[in-house]
Formats: C-alpha cells, sequence, structure tokens
C-alpha cells in the first residue's frame, strides 16, 4: 500500500481514536487503508472525513468510526481464522478485516458493487477474500460455521439462518431495526444465544428478496 495512502490513513486513525476507538490492530488496519480507493473519484477528497459517503446504487460506505467500532468489538471476542462478512458495499470493510483474519468470506446482492469491490481488493493486494454474489439473508452455508460473523446493513429482524451458521461461542454483530437501529452484540453458547445492545446505529437496510 502507498504511502500516501498510509499517511491519510493515519490521519483517520488518530480521528478515530480521538473518538474511542482504542485497539492499536484496529488503529493499524484504518492507517494501512487508502479509504479514497473506496469511494468515487470526486468524493476521493472527503475520503478521510469521518463519515458515510455514498457508493452508487443507493448504497454507502459506512463511517470509519463505526467500521472501527464493529471491527473492535469481533476482535475482542477472541481468536477467529475466519470472518463472514454480510453487504460487501465498496469493500472497505472487507479491506480492514482482510488485514486481521486469515480469510473473509463476504456477501453482496448487487453484483456491480461486488465487481467494484473485487477490483479494489486487489489493487491493493489483499487476496484472502471470497466474494459471493447472494442474498445475506441466507448466509454463507458451504463454509459455515462462522465463529465471527459481521453485517453491515441493518436487518429487520435476526436473520435466523445467521444464528444456524454460527459455531458454538461464536459471535455475530448486527444492526437491528428500521428506522431505529441498534448495534447488537450476538454470541452463542451451546443451544442458547445471549444478546447484548451496544449502540445506536444508522445503515442502509439489509434487503429481503430478489438480487440485483
Ligand atoms: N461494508 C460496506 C457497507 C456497505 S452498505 C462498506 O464498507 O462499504 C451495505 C451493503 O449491504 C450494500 O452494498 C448493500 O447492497 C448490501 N446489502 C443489502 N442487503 C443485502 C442482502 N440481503 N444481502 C447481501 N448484501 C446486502
Amino acid at each position: 500500500m502507498s504511502n500516501s495512502a498510509s499517511r491519510s490513513g493515519q490521519q483517520l486513525a488518530s480521528l478515530i481514536q480521538q473518538q474511542g476507538i482504542s485497539n492499536t490492530k484496529v488503529l493499524q488496519a484504518i492507517a494501512n487503508t487508502p479509504r479514497q480507493s473506496f469511494v468515487e473519484p470526486a468524493l476521493a477528497h472527503k475520503a478521510f472525513e469521518n463519515t458515510a459517503l455514498p457508493i452508487g446504487k443507493g448504497q454507502t460506505i459506512s463511517q470509519p468510526v463505526v467500521v472501527a467500532h464493529m471491527t473492535e468489538l469481533l476482535l475482542e471476542q477472541g481468536q477467529a481464522q475466519s470472518v463472514l462478512e454480510i453487504g460487501t458495499g465498496s469493500g472497505y470493510q472487507t479491506a480492514i478485516l482482510a488485514q486481521l483474519y486469515d480469510h473473509v468470506y463476504t456477501v453482496e446482492r448487487i453484483k456491480s458493487l461486488q465487481f467494484q469491490a473485487r477490483r479494489r481488493l486487489q489493487q491493493i493486494d489483499l487476496h484472502n477474500v471470497s466474494m459471493k454474489h447472494g442474498d445475506g439473508w441466507k448466509g454463507w452455508k458451504s463454509k459455515a460455521p462462522y465463529s465471527a460473523i459481521i453485517v453491515t446493513a441493518a436487518a429487520a429482524s435476526v436473520p435466523e439462518e445467521l444464528l444456524n451458521q454460527l459455531s458454538d461461542g461464536g459471535i455475530l454483530v448486527i444492526p437491528v431495526g428500521e428506522d431505529q437501529q441498534m448495534l447488537k452484540l450476538i454470541k452463542k453458547q451451546g443451544d442458547s444465544f445471549s444478546s447484548t445492545d451496544i449502540a445506536n446505529v444508522k445503515f442502509v437496510p439489509l434487503v429481503p428478496g430478489d438480487l440485483d
């Protein structure tokens, strides 16, 4: 990754640190990731501000502090080799995860966004990502179980199939709700699940139904 990218990434990491993110691995990944590569060139000058930005097709690249917070939550739950992400979008969150896990599985329902994300990840030399064009409500069954799942769109209710794809001790980080959304941390223990409310958030919806 280029020096100029890491310089601006470094500014973003400092900003995020000021907002309470302390995990050094997460801050390092933010510092190393050229967020400007994940937005349209016309918005590149805003890429290192701590705001969500449009990425086309009515979707957004999430606010960096939210990306960092969700990633920190995942890491706090202990070692996992791989992670399933639902909602690839720009691929920015995927890029952060790819630096922290051996392998990332990511599912996106809009093919053109998936295509762009794939190209971007290759450009910055991240090759430990498998992508699926599919409905995230269904997870990615053939690769299950997962000890970590992150959803980057708001689900009206917790998708049953994602709970089914967690390993014992596995965790799911997911925004739940429509207008009012709550970021939840759900943990599977044996046959039961515990759920903790983390923060109010604002994500685009996890759309049910047909693919693009
Ligand atoms: N992690 C992304 C956030 C993108 S916004 C980033 O860092 O840029 C959420 C994404 O979820 C959008 O790209 C949207 O198309 C996708 N999405 C919405 N509903 C989905 C579904 N049912 N299955 C898979 N992806 C979905």
